[in-house]
C-alpha cells in the first residue's frame, strides 16, 4: 500500500473479518482494565528501542526525559498515554497498526471466546484493546528517525480510519483515548493509579501519573545475586508484602537457557494457623505485572511461596487454562521446582545449623511439596530433615542408620516412632525411650499425610504412633507371649475391668490381656495406628464422613504380669471365682448344645424344632453371660483399685476428664 505522508486520507484497517472491533468489545469484557497495561508497555518498548538504537549508535540525538506519562483530561473525556520512545512514521502506522497481522479472527475468537483475554497480545491486539473502553482513538506520533513527518492515526471503533500529516515538536508517540460512556471510570485519577500500581509497579522505565513517577525501575529481581545484601531481599519483601513478617529464606531465580526467566521466591513465615493462601507469587513479563493467579504455571507446592516470576516465555495476557497446556509453561514449572530443591540442598549443605534452626517453620513447604511434587519429592529426600523428641534433626539417611539396630522387629521392617503431641503422649513416649528407642515428632498440619508419604517411600518401614500399642507390640522382638489366663478367667477380668471404665465422650474401649514382662503400668490405653488413620484423613476429606462418625475406639491393655493386676485377679477368683465359673460351664454347655442343633440343620432350612431350641440356647447364653457381668460388676464397684488403675490410664492418654477426673483426685487422697 503506497501512502503519501503529506495528504489525508481514509482507508479500512486490514483485518480479515470486517466485525472485529465488535469482536473484541462483545468478547472482551471481563478485564477491560488492562487497556492500560497494553498501552503503557508499548509506551515503554518504544522507548526501550529507542535505548537500544542509541547505544548502538543508530540513533544519534539526545535521548532527553524518557518517562512515560498518563494523563486525564476529564474535561475532554480523555486519557493520553505519552512516551518519548521511537515513534511511528506513516509508513509504520499502517504496517503495525492498520495491517492487524493475523487471519481467521473471528474463528479464533469464536474458539475462545470465554477466554477471550487470550487472544490480546498472543495475537498482536494489545493496541487494539484501546477500543474497549474508547469511542475513539488517537496516535499522534513523531518518529525518530531523521526528518520525520508527525502523524495523526484516528478512528472511532469501526474498521475504518484516517491519517493526516500534523506538527508535533516532540518525538515519540501519545495515544489518545477518548473514553466511552461505560468505561468512566477510567477518567477517575484514582482508578488510574489504582491500575498503575497494579501492572505498572516495576516497569524498567519511569512512569508518571498525576505529577508522580510510580514504578521503581530496577526491581531487585533484575539485579545480580552477588550485588545484593540480604537486607535487600528483605526490603523487597516488605515492599511487595507490606506488613509480614521477615521471609526465612529466598531463592533467586536467573536463567537464560533454556528459557529466559529471573525472579525471588520466598519462603514466608506463616503464622501458627496454617492457611492455604493462594495467588501469592506475581507473575511478570518483562516487568510488567500479568497476574496474581498462578495456578498451573508454578508447581502446586509453590502456591504457599510468594515472590516474583519474571519471563518473557511465559506469554502475556493469556489465560490461565491457555497457561497451563502452554509447554514453555510447563517446562518453566518444571525448572523452578529443580532450581528450588536444588538452592534448598545448598543452604542445609552450607549452613546445616540455620536450616535446623528454620526447619519448624519451613517444613509444611516441604512436606506439601513432597506431597504433591514426584519430583521435588525425590530430591527432597536428601534435605528432610525429622526432628526426634529430644529436639534432635536427622536426614531421613542418618535416621534410618540411628534407628535400624534397635528397632528392627522380628518381620525385618524398621518401625519409625512417632508423637503428635509430646505432651499429651508423654507416658508412651517414656515407655519407648526407656527402651532404648528414639520417638520422632510429627505434630505439623501435613504430618498425618506425611507419615503416610514416607512409609510409602522408606523401603522396609512402618510408621507408628507410640501410643498405638503397648511398646512390646509395637517393635515387637520375639513370639508374643500370651497372656496365661482361662477363657472363664478372661470372661470374668474383662467384665470386671469394663464395668468400671467411665463413660468417656466419643470412645469406646476394648478389653485385651497381655503378658508383659518388666513393664510399670498395670493398664494402658493404646489406639490402633490403621484406625486412626483413617479417621484422620476423613477429617480432612469429604465425602468420609463414614469414618469421621465412628467414635474412637481404644484399646485397654491389661498387663497379667503386673502384680497388682494379679491381686486383682486372685481376690476375684476368692470372692466371685466359683459363681462365675458355674455360669461359665452353663455358657459353654448352652454353647455346645447350640452349635449341636446348628450342626443338625439341613439346606439352611431349620425345623419348627430346631428354631425353638436355637432360641431357647441363645437366651441361656445371654443369660448366664449377663449374671457373669453383673457378679463381675457389682463385685468391681466395690474394689477401688480397678477403678483406679483404670483411671490413671486415662489419665496417662488424656482422656480422663470433668467429673471423671476430680472423682479420681479425691479418691486418690483417700487411697492415701
Ligand atoms: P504488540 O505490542 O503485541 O506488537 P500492539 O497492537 O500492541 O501489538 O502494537 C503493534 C505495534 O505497533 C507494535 O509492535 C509497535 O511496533 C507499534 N506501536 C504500538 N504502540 C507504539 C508506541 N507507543 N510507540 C511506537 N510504536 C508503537
Amino acid at each position: 500500500m503506497e501512502q503519501d505522508n503529506q495528504q489525508k486520507h481514509s482507508g479500512t484497517i486490514g483485518v480479515t473479518t470486517e466485525n472485529i472491533f465488535p469482536v473484541i468489545k462483545k468478547f472482551l469484557y471481563s478485564d477491560h482494565e488492562i487497556f492500560l497495561r497494553e498501552l503503557v508497555s508499548n509506551a515503554i518498548d518504544a522507548t526501550q528501542k529507542l535505548k537500544t538504537l542509541s547505544s548502538f549508535g543508530e540513533f544519534k540525538g539526545e535521548l532527553g526525559d524518557l518517562k512515560v506519562t498518563v494523563t486525564i483530561d476529564k474535561e475532554a473525556g480523555t486519557l493520553t498515554i505519552s512516551d518519548h520512545g521511537i515513534g511511528m512514521t506513516a509508513d509504520d502506522v499502517n504496517k503495525y497498526i492498520n495491517q492487524i497481522a493475523f487471519s481467521g479472527a473471528e474463528e479464533f475468537v469464536n474458539k475462545f471466546k470465554d477466554t477471550a483475554n487470550g487472544i490480546i497480545g498472543h495475537f498482536g491486539l494489545g493496541f487494539y484493546s484501546a477500543f474497549m473502553v474508547a469511542k475513539k482513538v488517537e496516535i499522534r506520533s513523531l518518529s525518530y528517525q531523521e526528518g520525520a513527518q508527525a502523524v495523526k492515526w484516528e478512528c472511532d471503533g469501526s474498521p475504518a480510519y484516517s491519517m493526516e500529516p500534523i506538527e508535533k515538536a516532540e518525538r515519540g508517540t501519545d495515544i489518545i483515548l477518548y473514553i466511552d460512556d461505560e468505561s468512566k471510570e477510567f477518567l477517575e485519577q484514582a482508578r488510574i493509579d489504582s491500575l498503575l500500581r497494579k501492572y505498572c509497579r516495576f516497569l524498567p522505565v519511569p512512569v508518571e501519573s498525576d505529577g508522580k513517577v510510580i514504578n521503581s525501575t530496577e526491581p531487585t529481581w533484575t539485579k545480580k545475586p552477588s550485588e545484593l545484601t540480604d537486607e535487600d531481599y528483605i526490603n523487597f519483601y516488605h515492599e511487595l508484602y507490606p506488613g509480614q513478617d521477615d521471609p526465612l529464606f529466598w531463592i533467586h531465580l536467573n536463567v537464560d537457557y533454556p528459557f529466559t526467566l529471573t525472579g525471588i521466591l520466598f519462603f514466608p513465615k506463616i503464622k501458627n494457623n496454617f492457611e492455604l493462601t493462594k495467588n501469592r507469587i506475581q507473575l511478570y513479563c518483562n516487568q510488567v505485572f500479568v497476574t496474581d493467579s498462578v495456578e498451573g504455571v508454578v508447581p502446586e507446592f509453590m502456591m504457599l511461596l510468594q515472590g516474583v516470576i519474571d519471563s518473557p516465555d511465559i506469554p502475556l495476557n493469556v489465560s490461565r487454562s491457555y497457561l497451563q497446556s502452554d509447554s514453555a509453561v510447563k517446562k518453566i514449572s518444571g525448572y523452578i521446582t529443580k532450581k528450588v530443591s536444588g538452592r534448598l540442598e545448598e543452604i542445609f549443605k552450607a549452613n546445616r545449623k540455620d536450616f535446623e534452626e528454620k526447619w519448624d517453620d519451613i517444613k509444611v513447604f516441604i512436606e506439601y511439596g513432597m506431597l504433591t511434587d514426584e519430583k521435588f519429592c525425590e530430591s527432597a529426600m536428601k534435605f528432610c530433615l525429622l526432628k526426634d523428641t529430644e529436639g534432635k534433626y536427622y536426614t531421613l539417611d542418618e535416621y534410618k542408620t540411628l534407628i535400624e539396630p534397635n528397632q528392627t522387629d522380628s518381620d525385618k521392617q524398621i518401625v519409625y516412632l512417632y508423637t503428635t503431641d509430646p505432651t499429651a503422649q508423654y507416658t508412651y513416649i517414656n515407655a519407648a525411650t526407656a527402651k532404648g528407642y528414639s520417638v520422632l515428632v510429627m505434630d505439623g498440619q501435613l504430618d498425618s499425610h506425611f507419615v503416610g508419604l514416607l512409609e510409602h517411600k522408606i523401603e522396609g518401614s512402618r510408621f507408628v504412633r507410640v501410643d498405638s500399642d503397648i511398646i512390646d507390640n509395637l517393635i515387637r522382638k520375639g513370639d508374643k507371649q500370651s497372656a496365661d489366663l482361662r477363657p472363664d478367667e478372661v470372661e470374668m477380668l474383662t467384665s470386671v475391668f469394663k464395668s468400671q471404665i467411665p463413660e468417656v465422650e466419643k470412645a469406646e474401649f476394648m478389653i485385651q490381656f497381655e503378658a508383659i514382662a518388666g513393664s510399670d503400668s498395670p493398664v494402658t490405653i493404646t489406639q490402633n495406628e490403621y484406625m486412626r488413620r483413617m479417621k484422620e484423613m476423613a477429617a480432612m476429606q469429604p465425602g468420609m464422613n463414614f469414618y469421621g462418625m465412628m467414635p474412637d475406639s481404644y484399646t485397654m491393655v491389661v498387663n497379667t504380669k503386673h502384680p497388682l493386676i494379679e491381686r486383682i485377679k486372685s481376690d476375684a477368683e476368692k470372692a466371685i471365682g466359683a459363681k462365675v465359673g458355674e455360669c461359665f460351664t452353663a455358657l459353654s454347655g448352652a454353647e455346645a448344645a447350640l452349635k449341636a442343633v446348628h450342626g443338625e440343620v439341613k439346606d439352611n432350612k431349620p425345623t419348627v424344632e430346631q428354631t425353638a431350641k436355637t432360641k431357647e440356647f441363645e437366651a441361656e447364653m445371654n443369660k448366664q453371660r449377663e449374671e457373669i457381668r453383673k457378679t463381675s460388676a457389682d463385685y468391681a464397684a466395690g474394689q477401688p483399685l480397678v477403678r483406679q488403675l483404670i483411671d490413671l490410664a486415662l489419665l496417662g492418654s488424656g482422656l480422663l476428664r470433668g467429673k471423671d477426673l476430680s472423682e479420681f483426685v479425691k479418691r486418690s487422697v483417700s487411697l492415701l
